[in-house]
């Protein structure tokens, strides 16, 4: 693998400068002047105590830089925001996958490619592992998350990284590189999986994350047939280990400013980036930041539907729940673009608040639908969202990945 350093850098366009970073920090990596707080490179040894106590998530960045050549504390003392991406230097950087490439425009196609991130989103960082330099994984928990008898097998799958930190956003992608080769005896190319824990992992200060896994049994057309890598995640057991490379993706990111508000609609697996950004957002209840939650889910049944147990316990003023079950006996079918058109008002007001920005995620096709239940939402308030569309891609308030 090329050698990757990282420096640990805190953010001043997130950091609210409360000092509990200074005081937790056992080595006293951390200082401030009137301006930033900041991290010298050569005392702090990555031990991360000041991860969890940060109030903010300000204090979680590990930025490639080239080796020996941290930013000094007086370069960081000066910055209003952290550096682009594009800023970190070429000869550390590893070039994106062509696979996870084609992955990514087709799962943005949808509605005509990639949109930039959210202005107050995180910085992510991208491209730090890849198929010649894998990070291992330990396999922390297995869970089926779907009913006994539902069709779908869908899991909770926790991957441990061992102390070594994998720095993920929530809406960013890792590649899974199944063991073996194809009939042809290639080794088998990367399957990208959405990042379902929030950006402190999914226990918080443990370097870990969990991933939302459906066990492909019958491929678009129904026609049965085994799934190569969501076999092999799905089987795994707890102490198992798996080749990771990654992190993936810079645009469906969510936004980080106080007062923001988050319209996500989903279905199936779809739910993954959803649960990391609700999951983002509830661990940060107590900070009282304003914004609204509304998630519009999909699924066949309840018991198909992963994570319909912990949704159940979020408090409603927390978050505002809209499940569409489309197999429930006795029932109408629902889809999530029904509920959609029965929440016109809401999803009116939403689309028009500069602060909201939308998320979809999930199965190929569900774009469609969803497209036109804005667009029926908006004649009914005499809008036309074939013209507020290209404007919310343009202020980065609409995002949709579908695979
Ligand atoms: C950006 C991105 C994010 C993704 N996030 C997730 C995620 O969070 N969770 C998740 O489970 N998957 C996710 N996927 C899909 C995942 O990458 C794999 O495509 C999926 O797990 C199937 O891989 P496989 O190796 O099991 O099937 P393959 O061996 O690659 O394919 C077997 C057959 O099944 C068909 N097929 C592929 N995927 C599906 C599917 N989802 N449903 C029905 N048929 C399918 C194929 O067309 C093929 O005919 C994501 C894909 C992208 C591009
Ligand atoms: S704990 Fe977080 S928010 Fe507080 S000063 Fe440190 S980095 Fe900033
Ligand atoms: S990672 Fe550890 S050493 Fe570095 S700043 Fe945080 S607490 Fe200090």
């Amino acid at each position: 693998m090329t050698e990757i350093v990282k420096q640990h850098l805190i953010d001043p366009g997130i950091c609210i400068r409360c000092n509990t970073c200074e005081e937790t920090c056992p080595v006293k990596a951390i200082t401030h002047d009137s301006r930033n707080y900041v991290v010298k490179a050569e005392v702090c040894n990555d031990c991360r105590a000041c991860v969890p106590p940060c109030p903010t998530g300000a204090i979680d960045n590990w930025f490639p830089i080239a080796p020996g050549k941290p930013w000094s504390i007086e370069e960081q003392f000066t910055w209003d925001e952290l550096p682009a991406p594009a800023a970190v230097p070429v000869a550390t950087a590893i070039a994106e996958p062509e696979d996870v490439a084609r992955l990514t425009s087709e799962a943005t196609a949808g509605q005509g490619g990639p949109v930039a991130a959210p202005w107050s989103a995180e910085k992510p960082a991208v491209n730090l592992y890849n198929e010649k330099g894998p990070i291992t994984a330990t396999v922390a928990g297995n869970f089926r998350l779907t009913g006994d008898k539902a069709s779908a097998d869908i899991r909770h799958i926790v991957l441990d990284f061992g102390g070594v930190h994998f720095p993920l956003l929530e809406g960013q992608n890792i590649g899974i590189v199944p063991p073996g080769t194809d009939a042809q005896g290639r080794p088998h190319h990367v399957r990208l999986y959405s990042v379902a824990s929030p950006r402190d992992g999914e226990r918080p200060g443990y370097h870990n994350c969990a991933l939302t896994v459906k066990r492909v049994t019958e491929d678009h057309e129904k026609k049965p047939v085994k799934g190569v890598c969501s076999n092999y995640l799905c089987d795994l057991k707890k102490g198992d280990k798996v080749q990771v490379i990654g992190p993936f993706g810079s645009n469906f990111l969510m936004p980080n400013h106080a007062g923001s508000s988050l319209m996500m609609i989903c279905t199936g697996t779809g739910s993954a980036p959803m649960r990391a950004m609700t999951e983002r957002r509830r661990r940060r209840i107590d900070l009282k930041e304003g914004g609204e939650l509304m998630l519009f889910f999909g699924a066949r049944a309840p018991d198909e539907l992963p994570y319909f147990g912990p949704l159940m316990k979020l408090p409603k003023e927390f978050i505002d729940i809209n499940f569409a079950f489309s197999r429930v006996p006795g029932q109408p079918k629902q889809y999530v673009q029904d509920r959609i058109r029965e929440r016109h008002e809401d999803v009116w007001r939403q689309i028009n608040d500069e602060n909201c920005y939308i998320y979809l995620c999930g199965l190929k096709g569900m774009e469609k639908g969803v497209d036109e239940a804005f667009r029926d939402v908006c004649r009914q308030h005499g809008g036309d969202w074939d013209a507020l569309l290209p404007q919310l891609r343009e202020k980065s308030r609409y995002h949709v990945e579908t695979y």
